[in-house]
């Protein structure tokens, strides 16, 4: 991939896919970890001389207008927002923002065109948004054909210590899943679990393959497809370790019981790196987050490198103050488990990293 840290940014026209993706209610930002992640990247294009124009999408609102104050608190700038693409006059600050590419139904059908015309008036492109790049959209993908293209800080980032966990020999090498999402998620397991000494399941995935072993689970929820989900995947493996016991309610399996609490926590406390995505139960409501809070202090107490990853996992650990203590907290939740799937993200393959 090209190196920024080798050219002469002074003057220089950048546009930056930055990372907006945050959870919004009534206007107000729940969580800005990802924004609070781009900061050293705009930071160092401005030191550097650069003129930033910043591209990026929210997934649940429309235009980025009533945000915008916010932003500017949490990256410290003053932006000049542009809502009309074609007004290319307006593009008249050292720091602009386009508004929300979602609004432009070009970008998810990776239009080159599109990406054309977000290029323009640029001399470089460069994508610091690792969350979308499991994504082939115009402003992570096809933009690449238009503009030299360089990975951004924070996706060398994510790249470099996701390598880690891909590169590591699978002694000592705990993965912990669960969540809802079993589409992604089940993908990882299958890559991992030759590649790792455990596997620790909970949440509705683990709901999933209990009903494929012929478990009653009565109404807990569960994915309909869990067998299609499951297909590949030596569901009894030893290796692929299950709660034996669950915190449930009226026959519904909401969070994982004591003794697999303190399976899995043993099992965590030997463990040398430690990859965590998706809450154990639904731990939203207080009564069952026992589970995902006592699973987040083991990780915290073991003395493995730890590395955690997925939108709602973040959030639990955050609500328990144990975010700082994870060595890597990931920005991606499909792209990171898309990587650790093996897959080839489009977005990492415009930047080069596959060649
Ligand atoms: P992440 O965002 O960390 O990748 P997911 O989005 O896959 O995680 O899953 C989080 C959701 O899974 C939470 O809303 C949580 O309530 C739900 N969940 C976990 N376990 C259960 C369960 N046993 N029953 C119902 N919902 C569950
Ligand atoms: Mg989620």
């Amino acid at each position: 991939m090209n190196s920024l840290e080798k050219i002469d940014l002074s003057n220089k026209k950048v546009l930056l896919r930055i990372d907006l993706d945050v959870p919004i209610k009534d206007d107000q930002i729940v969580e800005a970890f990802r924004i609070e992640k781009q900061k050293p990247m705009i930071d160092y294009l401005i030191s550097k001389g650069a003129r930033v124009v910043m591209i990026s999408h929210n997934s649940s609102i429309d235009s980025f207008g009533s945000i915008i104050p916010q932003i500017e608190k949490i990256l410290g700038y003053q932006i000049n927002f542009v809502e009309d693409l074609d007004n290319r006059d307006a593009i008249n600050s050292n720091l602009t923002l386009l508004d929300n590419v979602r609004r432009w139904p070009e970008e998810k059908e990776n239009d080159k065109e599109f990406a054309k015309k977000l290029a323009q008036g640029n001399d470089l492109y460069i994508n610091n948004c690792f969350a979308v790049s499991h994504r082939a959209y115009s402003s992570v993908s096809a933009i690449a054909e238009f503009l030299p293209s360089y990975p951004g800080f924070l996706v060398q980032e994510e790249i470099s210590q996701l390598e880690k966990i891909t590169a590591s020999p699978k002694e000592g090498k705990v993965i912990i899943m669960g969540g809802a999402k079993a589409q992604t998620k089940v993908p990882v397991v299958k890559n991992f679990l030759n590649k790792s000494e455990a596997i620790l399941v909970g949440g509705v995935i683990a709901n999933d393959i209990l009903k494929e072993r012929g478990v009653d689970i009565d109404g807990s929820v569960a994915d309909e497809n869990s067998k299609e989900l499951l297909e590949g995947l030596d569901i009894n493996d030893k290796r692929l370790i299950l709660p034996e016991d669950f915190h449930s309610l009226n026959g519904k399996i909401l969070d994982i019981g004591p003794k697999s609490i303190a399976s899995f926590s043993e099992l965590i406390g030997r463990a040398k790196m430690i990859i965590w995505n998706g809450p154990m139960g639904r731990f939203e409501d207080d009564n069952y987050s026992l589970g995902t809070n006592s699973i987040a202090k083991a990780i915290v107490s073991s003395g493995g490198l730890k590395v955690i990853g997925g939108g709602d996992t973040i959030t639990a650990v955050n609500k328990i103050g144990l975010l700082d203590k994870f060595d890597f907290v990931s920005t991606g939740g499909g792209a990171m488990l898309a990587f650790l799937a093996g897959d080839k993200l489009p977005g990492l393959e415009a930047l080069g990293y596959y060649r």
